[in-house]
């Protein structure tokens, strides 16, 4: 069994950055990246909100400029996903992945949130087959085709632009009469002649044969269902914390984010969280990154303060 000082489990903003503070007080974290190396950001195609960048970047380029700085102090990046944690005994915690097994002194968790499901008839079976939750990943595919986007929010309105380079028309439904999304990508979504919106919408059911070929689509207001043929379904309607696989060790709120003191740290003194699987409020990529900051920093007091 391997032994580390300081463990963090997630590779996205507040991973990396919380793998640069940590590694800066010399502590050598080991970051277990999850199964996506940048969390959501990899999938990101651009930020326009992260300072430093004022014409824009691309979330994987964050996602490598964020890795070499952490490595070039000495963080090591493992690509794996974590399996078992047991945090029950207290420091040294223990982790498995499907790889390996470790005891650490201090942990780190960055695990982020995940893409919420609408939970209606065809999401699931035509996933990869025209429903997809992550424009940047698939965009491609839909050359010259008609799309449908739901939600009403940043993410919805980002992607919704973004799939205009390659479809000749992006449908946007969306549950209420007006937008959750910030005033700059609520402009430029106005302004592109590619986007048209459905308001007071909900999809009810997604159809095709082996591929998305339609969907049922109702007006909340008036009950009206209408058929919208279309070619792709792409949906952003918001995350769930992962923290699933934390029930019964740490304590998670109503939404099950976890629940951490104005030190970063969880229920269980010595295992720390940052990013979006600890706020419900800003789930920023900036924000996400002053959090890892704070849990770096934090962990290394709390393990100055054990010796
Ligand atoms: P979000 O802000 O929670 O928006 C989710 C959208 O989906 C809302 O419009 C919501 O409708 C709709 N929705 C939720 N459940 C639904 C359902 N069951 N059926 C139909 N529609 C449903 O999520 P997000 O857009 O993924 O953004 C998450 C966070 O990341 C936010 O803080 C956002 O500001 C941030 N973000 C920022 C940027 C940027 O600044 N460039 C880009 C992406 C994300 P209602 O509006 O009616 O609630």
């Amino acid at each position: 069994m391997q032994k580390e000082q300081v463990i963090i489990i997630g590779s996205g903003p507040a991973g990396l950055t919380a793998a640069l503070y940590a590694a800066r007080a010399n502590l050598k974290p080991l970051v277990i990246s999850g199964n996506q190396l940048g969390g959501q950001i990899s999938i990101t195609n651009e930020v326009e909100n992260y300072p430093g960048f004022p014409e824009g970047a691309s979330g994987p380029e964050l996602v490598e400029l964020m890795q070499k700085q952490a490595e070039r102090f000495g963080a090591r990046v493992l690509i794996d996903e974590v399996t078992e944690v047991d945090f029950s005994e207290g420091s040294p915690f223990h982790i498995k992945t499907h790889g390996d097994e470790f005891k650490a002194d201090a942990v780190i968790v960055a695990v982020g949130a995940s893409p919420n499901r609408l939970g209606i008839p065809g999401e699931e079976e035509f996933i990869g087959r025209g429903v997809s939750f992550c424009a940047t990943c698939d965009g491609f595919f839909f050359r010259d085709k008609d799309v449908l986007v739901i939600g009403g929010g940043d993410s919805a309105i980002e992607e919704a632009l973004f799939l205009t380079r390659f479809v000749t028309r992006v449908r946007v439904i969306h549950r209420r009469d007006e937008l959750r999304a910030g005033e700059a990508l609520k402009r430029r979504a106005f302004e592109n002649e590619k986007i048209e919106f459905v308001w007071d919408s909900v999809l009810e059911e997604i159809r095709g044969d082996g591929k998305v070929e339609s969907a049922f689509v109702r007006n909340v207001k008036t009950d009206d269902i209408v058929t919208l043929d279309t070619d792709g379904v792409f949906i952003f309607i918001g995350h769930l914390p992962n923290s699933s696989f934390f029930k019964g060790q740490l304590e998670l709120d109503k939404k099950g984010y976890l629940i951490t003191d104005e030190r970063m740290m969880t229920s269980v003194p010595g295992v720390f969280a940052a990013g979006e699987i600890q706020d419900s409020i800003f789930r920023q990529i900036t924000t996400s990154v002053g959090q890892g900051a704070a849990a770096g920093m934090m962990t290394e007091r709390w393990l100055e303060e054990q010796e």
